[in-house]
């Protein structure tokens, strides 16, 4: 089996830096260290240390969970085993190479890598002293059990009369903007400011009599509906939120539209030592099931919101997710917050000593998007005024927390043609809201008003978050 990681990692500075195994957008269950995030911070001075989960790819940052299959110790060294036995590794070789401990430990993860950075806040608190989760797959047997209903909601191609092709899902789109984008921020950018208050109307997008341009069959707008609601188990207690609204056209070339996950097939079938899985028939056994073996899979769901241990230790970590993440749902970002602050009783004051998240609007997966993205959370936002990175070590070393994550937006994605838009992004539970007056591009003319119902997640709130 052809090993096709390409490890070129530079190893150099005098502060350490720990960035551990980081997968980018769908390829969640690969190997291979996150070269990538070792080689921006090796550049900005820090030691580093990656782990490949103990399997290699047979296709470089391949969704490839083949080593899975029958050797659960694989799953469990995925999961977070190799993780900390890098750490504790890392710390050694510091050690050892500078003669004294490394003065501060941080790791920076993102999608699954941001559910590793969670996992080890859970499980090692004392592994690091700051910690980055950017756009995590926490709660990740829900998240598989939904990214894989996306399939059978959707259905294959426009042989299935439910189905819906791109440009159907731009019909969708507009919809979906008509309704949340400047209603309910004041500015009409294609950006939806907080689509978690985004309560979506599909019925408008059903053609009316005799009507045949964009609009969509009954049977489509159902498809609509479902893809923006939430999944629940068999006794109806929330699994996963909805994907939120405004991701949708991303959703439908790069995301949980896009056919059939390759990821969760390769996750229920190899991680499930289930070889004729068919990822059509996905239902609430395959969902039981995940939760059954959660303990066998090294708590590979990461949900444990009781992070007293982490809080005790004096340790600190910061959570962004895009609001236009096609992957993985924003709203179970906020949804863990809530948990933390319900489960260790807490508000958004207390969180703010050691948990602070920030919702970037206009954001795809980890990176890229139409909104002001760039905050140094790798090696292509490396160049946005605002630096994630700065922020945790200016947290964890002077006690400066960060209120809000400036976000960048270059001119075509080029920091040498200028910046096009830039936004200071706030942290939970705020919400950025315009001013009302003054160019929308110019970060100053937002500010952070405090959500007073940022606590309400019941049945009748939308979207349900608890
Ligand atoms: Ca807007």
């Amino acid at each position: 089996m052809e090993d096709s990681c390409k490890p070129n990692p530079i190893y150099r500075g005098q502060g350490f830096w720990l960035t551990l195994f980081r997968a980018t957008d769908n390829k969640g269950l690969s190997g291979c260290p996150a070269y990538d995030d070792m080689i921006y911070t090796s550049s900005l001075g820090f030691s580093v240390v990656g782990d490949n989960g103990r399997h290699n790819n047979t296709e470089y940052l391949g969704m490839d969970a083949q080593q899975f299959l029958n050797n659960n110790e694989v799953v469990i060294d995925w999961s977070y085993r190799a993780r900390h036995a890098a750490v504790v590794a890392g710390k050694q070789v510091i050690k050892t190479n500078y003669g004294q401990a490394a003065s501060y430990n941080y790791m920076l993860g993102c999608s699954n890598g941001g559910r590793q950075a969670l996992q080890s806040a859970q499980m090692f608190p004392d592994d690091f002293d700051g910690i980055i989760s950017g756009s995590s797959t926490n709660d990740f047997n829900h998240h598989m059990d939904w990214s894989g209903r996306m399939y059978v909601l959707t259905g294959a191609d426009s042989s299935d009369s439910k189905f819906l092709s791109y440009d159907d899902w731009v019909i969708v789109h507009d919809e979906v903007l008509a309704q949340c984008d400047e209603p309910l921020d004041g500015v009409a950018d294609g950006i939806i400011e907080d689509s978690t208050i985004c309560d979506f109307n599909a019925t408008k997008l059903t053609c009316a009599d005799g009507q045949t341009d964009g609009c969509l069959t009954y049977e489509q707008t159902s498809t609509v509906w479902n893809v923006f609601s939430q999944l629940y188990d068999q006794d109806g207690n929330l699994l996963y939120p909805r994907l939120a609204p405004g991701a949708e056209l991303y959703a439908s070339t790069n995301g949980v539209l896009h056919g059939v996950q390759g990821h969760v097939t390769d996750w229920f079938g190899d991680g499930f030592n289930n070889t004729s899985f068919d990822p059509s028939t996905l239902s609430q056994t395959e969902y039981t099931l995940a939760d059954d073996d959660d303990e066998l899979h090294g708590k590979v769901s990461s949900f444990n919101s009781d992070l007293s241990a982490f809080q005790a230790a004096g340790k600190k970590l910061i959570m962004y997710h895009g609001l236009m993440d096609p992957a993985v749902s924003a709203e179970a970002s906020q949804r863990y917050y809530l948990n933390v602050a319900r489960d260790m009783d807490l508000d958004h004051t207390g969180l703010d000593e050691f948990l602070r998240f920030f919702r970037i609007s206009g954001m795809y997966h980890c990176t890229g998007g139409i909104g002001a993205w760039a905050f140094g959370q790798n090696i292509n936002a490396q160049n946005g005024t605002g630096n994630v990175i700065t922020d945790i070590m200016n947290w964890v070393e002077n006690g400066e927390a960060p209120d809000t994550m400036t976000g960048t937006k270059f001119v075509n994605d080029d920091p040498t043609q200028g910046v096009q838009m830039e936004r200071h992004h706030c942290r939970f539970p705020y919400r950025t809201t315009y001013s009302g007056s003054g160019d929308s591009t110019d970060a100053d003319n937002w500010s952070c008003e405090l959500i007073n119902d940022w606590q309400e997640c019941g049945v009748y709130n939308v979207p349900r978050l608890c």
